[in-house]
């Protein structure tokens, strides 16, 4: 009996080691990973200047607590300013982490307003996270059924449905914020178009709200941009990362500006782990990497590529509802279910997800080269192509 708690449906695969977009079994076989543990392996497997980074930091000093100046958290959150121009970072280990605090942050925000009750508008089919906050403002019932009583506090629209949020807007007095993905992952890689973003700013600025993104895991050059909201020139109020930040060491932020710069005090949050020198030496060699080794052009390149070759591969197949997405976020979305993909592909050596039932994810690393691009071309259409003909 195994003694780790059943919180995931496993594969029946471990990994001993990995190198690039390559991971290796336990058995020896090879799997070209296009997920890189779900956005987190920005640079891949084993990436020399992460591993000098994080060895070397290990050598000097791992951890000393936020009772005392961390230069490596201040070098950390400059490079996460200049990259956004926004102000201030607060460091947490994880995303739902990060969500909670900017979850604070907008109630802290209301409550200065003399809102007593804040809520936060949040979109269906989101995706923020699992602790109770978070999973309250995600858009998915099977997150939440089991849990309830849920957080109040929020406000459910549509993705996309400025009208929606309008309506709102119109008679509500205790929204303070609204809460989003510019791409949701888990919902299913759907992208929200530059004019919503637009629309969106322009009613925070109107009502006062604080408009606050999720990316998690959109963010950190994934979409070709430092940041997806960065495609629509909206700059929030209040963003979150995690996942990719640190290529694999955990780390979480939350970044304001605006509206949102200055609300927290001594006192008012906190985190043991948060922002620790080994987390932050990962992430300062993960944005030198990405800038050094021009990752975002090469997100942006080999993501049109995967998405031209797969179109073009899946042409005259039917049940191949859209391929969409933005850089190296990519979904292929069926007409069924098809969760078995998984681990079918996993079978013939290919990592990818399947999320919202019917939309396989690809989440390839920064680092993937044209070759491997067509190489996952070449194992994942004739996979797809034989599902939808024989299930
Ligand atoms: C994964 C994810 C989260 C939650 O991150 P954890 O590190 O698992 O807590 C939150 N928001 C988005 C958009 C995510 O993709």
């Amino acid at each position: 009996m195994s003694h780790v708690m059943n919180t995931y449906a496993r594969l029946p695969v471990a990994f001993t080691h990995g190198e690039g977009v390559w991971l290796y079994d336990d058995t020896g076989k090879r799997y070209l990973d296009a997920l890189s543990g779900i956005a987190v392996n920005t640079l891949g497997h084993a990436h020399p200047r992460l591993v000098k980074a994080i060895a070397e930091q290990a050598g000097k000093l791992i951890h000393t607590s936020n009772l005392y100046r961390i230069p490596l958290q201040e070098q950390l959150a400059d490079r996460i300013a200049e990259t956004s121009g926004m102000d201030e970072v607060f460091f947490c280990n994880s995303g739902c982490e990060a969500n909670e605090a900017a979850i604070k942050l907008a109630r802290m925000y209301g409550h200065n307003k003399g809102v007593e009750l804040p809520h936060i508008i949040v979109m269906e089919s989101a995706f923020h996270g699992r602790t109770m906050a978070t999973l309250s403002a995600t858009g998915n019932r099977k997150t939440q059924a089991g849990f309830e009583p849920l957080v109040q506090g929020f406000i459910r629209v549509p993705y996309k449905d400025i009208e929606a949020v309008r309506r709102i807007a119109q008679h509500d007095r205790n929204v303070v914020a609204v809460l989003l993905e510019m791409i949701q992952g888990e919902g299913g890689v759907n992208v929200a178009d530059t004019e919503f973003q637009r629309e969106l700013r322009a009613i925070c600025d109107d009502k006062g709200w604080l408009m606050m993104c999720d990316e998690v895991q959109c963010g950190m050059g994934r979409t070709g941009k430092w940041y997806g909201w960065q495609h629509a020139g909206t700059r929030p109020d209040v963003m979150t990362l995690a996942k990719g930040l640190a290529s694999g060491v955990p780390i979480g932020a939350c970044v304001t500006a605006g509206n949102a710069r200055g609300l927290f005090g001594p006192g008012n949050h906190g985190s043991t782990f948060g922002g620790n020198p080994l987390a932050c030496a990962a992430g300062l060699a993960t944005f030198d990497t990405i800038v050094d080794d021009k990752l975002m052009d090469n997100a942006i390149a080999i993501g049109d590529l995967i998405r031209k070759s797969m179109a073009e591969a899946l042409a005259d197949v039917a049940g191949v509802v859209d391929i969409r997405g933005q850089g190296l976020m990519i979904g292929i979305e069926l007409d069924r279910p098809c969760g078995v993909l998984m681990g079918r592909a996993a079978e013939q050596g290919l990592l990818l997800s399947v999320t919202a039932d019917r939309v396989i994810r690809l989440l390839p690393a920064l680092t993937f080269s044209a070759d491997e691009a067509q190489t996952l071309v070449s194992m994942l259409a004739p996979m797809i192509r034989d599902f939808l003909a024989n299930g």
